[in-house]
């Protein structure tokens, strides 16, 4: 596989909506009304494979299915394998179980203190705002709560999750996730963010969302300025293949940029979409441009039914060997497993360093080169009779 792809285009328009009235498609409420739910949405536009039509299906009793119009038009819809169909289309490998997998592989619910709060780590709390999406990525970690079709009933509860944090004066991160926290309203993101802001101990506010790359519509230039006045709030976007970074991203991120909200990004690798370097690479590079620095890629968590997304981690640790001297620093992920049943994120690194003794590490450079770094500082010079310095330190 190789992929290549022309560097100074970004993907415009409303393509098969281009009958829409613009201000309707910049609507984002327009967007959500208009998403693709169903097979009949889906048959008016494709046709969808026999192993698609099962799955959308299947999806009712594991994660709802929706496309906004907008994610709708990066698909190539004469492509079984298009990356993009792929990761919100339906597959009827959805219904297979495989060893391993668990509704809560991360065991979130079990490091939860309070309804949508996790507390892992000792500094920071994930909190779920809601177990809604703008569109639904097949391979959903929450794919237990997200969408409610497995019927969770997920009620985050606020307040209760606010006191907690209040009295929890070791947090100092809080990020917030869902589902989407994007879809909530202004006023809702708001007060949600005010009372954040007004825990004394609460130093660092982040929000997870994919709603830049599903809906950048929702990025209006009001919910800008409510990030500017809270800030700083930070925002890890969710943007796994090139195809993805269209002109409208870049547009929705600048806005963010410009009120000072500074941008990551998580990719998830997954088999067939993007477990490969020069997607990767292709990747990592629009997001440099659209001013987004490459944060995490997640090797795919053990949800049930998502077997057929989990790519080798062999192929993961070459994409950061592909990556690492042989571009931009700034545009190197931190690849990470997040350990089955609750251990947190741990890094998955190609191995430089081949030996560290007292006397050396031995290690081998991005083109394989082998250096060595001695540790053990022999003086070379006499400290006998007085000092004697080396000539070129006289003045
Ligand atoms: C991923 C995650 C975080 C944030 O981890 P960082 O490495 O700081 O980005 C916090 N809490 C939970 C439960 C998480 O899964
Ligand atoms: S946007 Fe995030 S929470 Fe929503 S379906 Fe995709 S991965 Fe899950």
């Amino acid at each position: 596989m190789s992929y290549t792809e022309d560097r100074s285009v970004w993907f415009a328009g409303q393509g098969l909506w281009s009958h829409v009235p613009e201000a309707d498609w910049q609507d984002w409420t327009w967007q959500l009304k208009n998403r693709l739910t169903s097979i009949e949405h889906l048959e008016r536009y494709m046709t969808l494979t026999p192993e698609e039509r099962a799955g959308c299906l299947f999806a009712k009793d594991k994660l709802a299915l929706a496309i906004t119009p907008y994610f709708f038009n990066l698909i190539d819809r004469t492509d079984p394998h298009c990356p993009i169909r792929k990761q919100v289309i339906p597959r009827s490998d959805e219904s297979v179980i495989s060893s391993g997998e668990m509704l809560d592989s991360l065991g979130e619910d079990e490091h939860s203190p309070v309804p949508g709060l996790v507390h892992r780590y000792p500094d920071r709390v994930l909190f779920l705002v809601t177990d809604r999406c703008a569109a639904y990525c097949r391979y959903c970690t929450r794919s237990r709560l997200v969408s409610n079709a497995q019927d969770y009933n997920f009620h985050p509860e606020y307040e209760q999750a606010l006191r907690y944090i209040e009295a929890h004066p070791e947090i100092r991160d809080v990020l917030l996730s869902g589902g989407d926290p994007l879809l909530l309203s202004d006023k809702k993101l708001e007060h949600l963010l005010g009372r954040l802001r007004a825990i004394k101990h609460v130093e660092f506010i982040r929000i997870g969302s994919r709603i830049p790359v599903f809906l950048p519509q929702r990025i209006t230039p009001e919910l800008a300025e409510i990030f500017k006045k809270h800030g700083p709030i930070w925002m890890s976007i969710h943007v796994n293949h090139p195809k993805e970074a269209t002109q409208e991203l870049k547009d929705a991120c600048e806005r963010l940029a410009f009120a000072g909200v500074p941008l990551g990004n998580q990719s998830v690798l997954l088999k067939g979409v993007n477990d490969d370097a020069e997607v990767m690479k292709a990747l990592v590079h629009r997001l440099l441009r659209m001013r987004v620095r490459p944060y995490y890629i997640y090797q795919m968590d053990l949800i049930t039914g998502g077997a057929h997304f989990k790519a080798d981690v062999r192929k993961g640790i070459e994409i950061i060997r592909a990556l690492r001297g042989h571009t931009t620093g700034y545009a190197v992920p931190q690849y990470v497993i997040d350990a089955p049943g609750g251990g947190g994120k741990v890094p998955v690194n190609p191995d430089y360093v081949e030996q560290i003794t007292d006397d050396e590490v031995v290690f081998r450079n991005f083109e394989g080169k082998q250096f060595r770094y001695p540790l053990k500082a022999e003086p070379v010079t006499e400290k006998s009779a007085g000092v004697v310095m080396p000539a070129e330190i006289h003045l």
